[in-house]
Formats: structure tokens, sequence, C-alpha cells
């Protein structure tokens, strides 16, 4: 529940344990899975223009209706959210969670991903994709890029990785593999998250997305044999730069990040979710400029140090699936205040933060109290009334 930032998992409550963040893949990956997946979607909401638009719409509504139970109409983004726009065939919502599966698969591994949901008994992804036909391709060679002495998988091949893409419901994989179409998988691996980021910024995602696809893809030419990593740092300015000629072409103006988008709205004064958002998004922005090498930072030398860091926080933002972004500036400053299971029992961020070996990276500790250390409490009564908005909208 985007307004609200309580990040919701649908399964049992079970200790909080940091490695669901830092290494989904090697804790419990079925829960680790989810968990990462929805904190994502909440790193989304805290770092893209648009989607923070979207919830100062709903938090227009939420307040009066807290205040005297007054029940307003949906705002115009978020009645467009889930509408596919015909000339994209996907909606904003679909280009949102290709983006969180494109991390998904990055951080679990493409096999992984597979296992899973073939096992989900929920999931019925066989017109995509049987286990007999899985087990092929796995006996042929073509999941893994190569065996080790041991006989294990090393490296994922290209095509466990579209696979993986495709199997995510719908159309969600929609605007991946409509990058896929134009251009090979280095270039489709590398272009993507940057392209969905910089379209998530914009008025109209789907549309925008599209046209940033069509404008790069003839521009780019990558060497292969590098880390991805490598690729995403090395065309975040590229991106960024034809994203604000698009902006400006389209709006009229250039592109504001996440964190001026907070500045500039309602939340950042009204909401206490956003007013915490905002003041790390500063700290971790301080934090990058004076402890991190400047070989870490996005931009040129020549622009300004302060510069460099909130662009650099805005790509760490954009490629927030990516284990250079999560450790540990995205979990040290931005860890989701609630993760709540479907027994009701929340992480709170004390619990989390308590739990990671950053103290010295983050401004907080359990000695030098947060500025969020009712934050969790708050949102969570804030949902309440959320739910109560949305019963009283279906007319309980
Ligand atoms: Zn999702």
């Amino acid at each position: 529940m985007p307004v609200t930032m309580v990040v919701d998992v649908g399964e049992a409550w079970t200790p909080p344990h940091t490695y669901a963040l830092t290494g989904p893949k090697d804790w419990r990956p079925p829960l680790s899975r989810a968990i990462f997946h929805e904190t994502v979607h909440y790193w989304q909401f805290v770092g893209h223009a648009h989607l923070i638009q979207l919830v100062a719409e709903d938090w227009a509504r939420l307040k009066p209706f807290q205040a005297t139970g007054q029940l307003l109409p949906q705002g115009p983004l978020r009645r467009a959210f889930t509408q596919p726009v015909e000339s994209a065939g996907f909606s904003t919502q679909d280009l949102m969670e290709a983006h969180a599966r494109f991390w998904d698969v990055q951080a679990l591994g493409p096999p992984l991903l597979i296992e899973l949901e073939l096992e989900a008994p929920h999931r019925d992804v066989s017109p995509t994709l049987t286990r007999v036909q899985y087990e092929r391709l796995m006996s042929d060679g073509k999941i893994w890029h190569h065996r080790d002495a041991q006989g294990q998988g090393v490296g994922y091949s290209s095509l466990s990785f579209d696979l993986a893409m495709r199997l995510a419901a719908g159309r969600y994989a929609l605007p991946y593999l409509r990058l896929r179409e134009q251009t090979n998988d280095l270039i489709a691996a590398a272009l993507f998250p940057l392209c969905a980021h910089f379209a998530l910024h914009s008025a109209s995602p789907p549309t925008f997305y599209v046209a940033l696809v069509e404008r790069l893809v003839p521009q780019i030419d990558l060497p292969a044999g590098r880390p991805i990593e490598h690729a995403w740092r090395s065309l975040y300015m590229d991106v960024l730069r034809e994203a604000q000629r698009l902006h400006i072409d389209r709006y009229g103006h250039e592109i504001q990040t996440g964190q001026a988008t907070i500045h500039t709205s309602p939340l950042f004064h009204e909401h206490v979710g956003n007013t915490m958002a905002h003041t790390m998004l500063s700290l971790a922005c301080d934090h990058l400029a004076a402890h991190r090498p400047l070989e870490f930072l996005v931009g040129p030398q020549a622009m300004p140090t302060g510069m460099r860091a909130l662009w650099t926080m805005d790509f760490l933002l954009g490629c927030c699936g990516m284990a250079a972004s999560r450790m540990p500036d995205l979990l040290a400053f931005l860890a989701p205040p609630v993760i709540r299971f479907s027994d009701g029992e929340p992480w709170t961020l004390g619990a989390l933060f308590d739990a990671f070996p950053f103290a010295s990276a983050a401004p907080s500790t359990a000695e030098n109290p947060p500025p969020r250390a009712q934050v969790a409490q708050a949102l969570l009564a804030l949902d309440e009334t959320w739910d109560d908005l949305q019963l009283k909208v279906l007319g309980a």
C-alpha cells in the first residue's frame, strides 16, 4: 500500500533477518523473494517522480477522510495507473512490475527464480514453460552458461534470463520484451532498468519508455564480457542526457528526481513516512559525497560533488536491486519502515536496522535515535484508515 508505505508480504511472520534483503538467494528463497520484491516496490515509490505524485494524489484523499470521513474520487494518475496505453500496449503498473521483476531476476538468478515459479502451486506458468521443457533446456546446457568441475552451474545464459522475464505474469513482461525485440540481450539488460527508471519519472511512463528506447537503441554499443553493473553505471549519464532531451521536448522542462519531487510535494510536510524518506535521502546524499570514492559517483569529474551525489542516489534508486545499491546505501538509509506479514505481524524499522551491520554507514543507530523512531507505528495506524477508506469505497 504505497500511500501508507506499509510493505505487505503474503507469507507468515518469521524473526527479522537481513539476508532477505542483502542476499535473498541465500536465505529461504521463497520467503526472501517475496520480501525482496515488495521492498523493490517501496524503493520505486520513494525514488520515482511519477509514483510519488501518484502517492500524493492518494494522500490528498486519505487526509480529508481521516479528518472528517469525506470520500473524494481517485486522482488522474491513480485512475490511469492500471490502464494500458494503447500505443505502448502496457500500463504504468506493468512497467513498474517489469522493473521490479528485472531486479528479482538479477538478485535471485534466473535458474532459481524459474524453479520457484515452477514449484509455486498457485502459479500457472505452463503456457510459457512446463517443467518438462525446462528440464530439457537444463540437460541441453541452455540454462547455465557452463558447469564447473563439480557440475555446478556457473553464470546463467541469456536464454534463461529471457525465460525468467517472460514468466512474469501477463503484460508485466511486455516492456522488456519490446526492448528485446529491438536489440541483443546484452544491450537490453543494460538499457532496460535505466529506461524504465527515467520513464517512471515522467508524466506518462509507458509512452516515455517507448520513445526513450527508440532513441537510445541505435546509439548504444557495448563491449561483451564486462560485468553488467559496469554497463549500468557507465550508461547512466548517457541515458539521463537523452531522457532530459526527451522530457524537455515533451513537457518543456527537465526531469525531477524522486528527492526533489518529495520536497516540492505536500507529502514532505504532511506525511510522516515521506518526511522521513526525504530526510534519509538527504543524509544518504551527504554520505555518498563525503565517504564514497569519487569513482563510485556518476557524472563527470567537473560536476560539483554534491550534484554527483544527487544523481548517484537517483542511479541507486533506479538500479535498486543491484547489490552495490542495496549494500549499504539503500538498506542503511532507506530500508522500508514496516514489512507486514500475512498474520499481521510486522518487521519494523528498529528491528531491521538493529540487525544491519552498517552502523558506521548509517547516520542513526540505537544510541543515536533516528528521526524515524515513531514512524513505523504511525504508518501502521495510517494503514488502518486507508483500509477503512477502501471499504467505504466498496460500500461496505
Ligand atoms: Zn510486484
